[in-house]
């Protein structure tokens, strides 16, 4: 069996190399190092792939969600209701831009923000909501929709778990994860489901006022090169990494698709098991590209699981294992423990199991088997 890894880039990379090379080399001889053609056609590769009219690519995840929230051009302390089960990136930008997150509790389903507690944390500061597509599987966006249009509140989706991801809305219509909202953010870090050989992310709109400025604000703040009307940041895609994901974009589906095979074969594996949740999916609202495949270990022995599995050789993680509201950098005292009963009770009992588009049937079958004998041999 080959080794298990949490995230197998280098057996993802063996399969693509010649074509990855040539594209790099390509970029090597233009020497168009920044903003080369490379980085907007692999903007226009989104667009087309996404069903969107603006993708803007930027330097991060959390650079794309700065330079999406910048563009809102909010006032300081205005509030920004997001979900407390997501990765740091999500709350710092609205800390440093000087607004106010609100954070809520989730669905213990899917682990994504629940649109009743987005409700009761209204207020008249209340300008946006930003949703996060956590593990691969998209929020309840007709319920998130409709509160934004009732309260008149912006949308921002942190697309950076769930790309290639698919919403069908009650009505039946469908559209891909991050074009939902006013705009979608997206991370290039390499072990996301769309994964560069360095830093990157990506920003969608179809609201063509928002992408001028979200072009201008990730490139100091012009629009006419030296003529700086906004405050900005410099936050671009390198060509290489343009070049590598132009590669890559091709064959998300059937990465996904992949993902989606290796979580069918851990479900059938570990469904019914008395100590053990595999994950929800909401099949008729989203598909779910397995970003993580995340179980429950409900019998309070999830650590001691962790420590079987690093016995027999098998990474995990534990995303994440201390919920934001608890976060020593984002402390604010008017947190109050009774509203995260659900994040409170997840961070104990989640742990993520190895997966990526090379894991095989060998190697699922030798992870399961690990987790039952585990829990037989108490
Ligand atoms: C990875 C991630 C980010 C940040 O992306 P970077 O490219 O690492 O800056 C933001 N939000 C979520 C939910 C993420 O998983």
């Amino acid at each position: 069996m080959k080794k298990i890894e949490m995230v197998d880039l280098k057996g993802q990379y063996k399969e693509i190399e010649q074509e990855i090379r040539k594209s790099l080399n390509q970029v090597l001889h233009s020497t168009q190092f920044i903003k080369g053609p490379d980085v907007s056609e692999f903007e226009r590769d989104l667009e087309k792939y996404l069903g969107v009219n603006n993708a803007i690519a930027c330097g991060s995840g959390t650079d794309a969600l700065q330079i999406a929230l910048m563009s809102l051009e909010l006032n300081p302390g205005e509030e920004i209701i997001t979900t407390d089960f997501t990765f740091a990136a999500t709350i710092e930008v609205i800390l440093l831009l000087g607004l106010k997150p609100i954070l809520v509790d989730i669905d213990p389903k899917t682990f994504n923000i629940d649109p009743n507690k987005v409700k009761e944390a209204l207020t008249k500061k209340t300008k946006a909501i930003i949703p996060v597509h956590l593990f691969g599987q998209i929020s309840n966006m007709d319920e998130i929709l409709n509160i934004a249009k009732e309260n008149k509140l912006f949308i921002i989706e942190d697309n950076a778990q769930s790309m290639g991801s698919t919403y069908t809305f009650l009505n039946g219509e469908k559209k891909k994860a991050g074009t939902i909202g006013d705009i979608g953010t997206t991370s290039f870090f390499p072990s996301k489901n769309l994964g560069a050989y360095g830093d990157g992310g990506a920003i969608f709109t179809d609201n063509n006022e928002f992408a001028d400025r979200i072009r201008a604000i990730s490139n100091h703040g012009m629009y006419k090169r030296y003529y700086h009307d906004l405050l900005g940041v410099n936050s671009r895609l390198d060509s290489l990494q343009a070049a590598i994901l132009k590669v890559k974009l091709k064959y998300l589906d059937s990465y996904n698709q992949k993902r989606q095979n290796a979580a069918n074969e851990y479900n059938n594996a570990l469904k019914n098991h008395e100590n053990i949740i595999t994950p929800f999916h909401n099949i008729s609202r989203s598909s779910h590209v397995y970003h993580q495949y995340t179980i429950r270990v409900t019998n309070s022995d999830r650590d001691k699981l962790a420590e079987h599995l690093s016995g027999d050789n098998i990474p995990y993680g534990i995303y994440y294992p201390l919920p934001l509201h608890k976060q020593k950098a984002y402390h604010n005292d008017s947190y109050i423990e009774d509203n995260f009963k659900v994040t409170n009770k997840m961070v104990n009992e989640v742990i993520s199991l190895p997966m990526h588009s090379e894991l095989d049937e060998n190697q699922i079958d030798y992870i399961s088997s690990s987790i039952k004998s585990f829990f037989k041999n108490k």
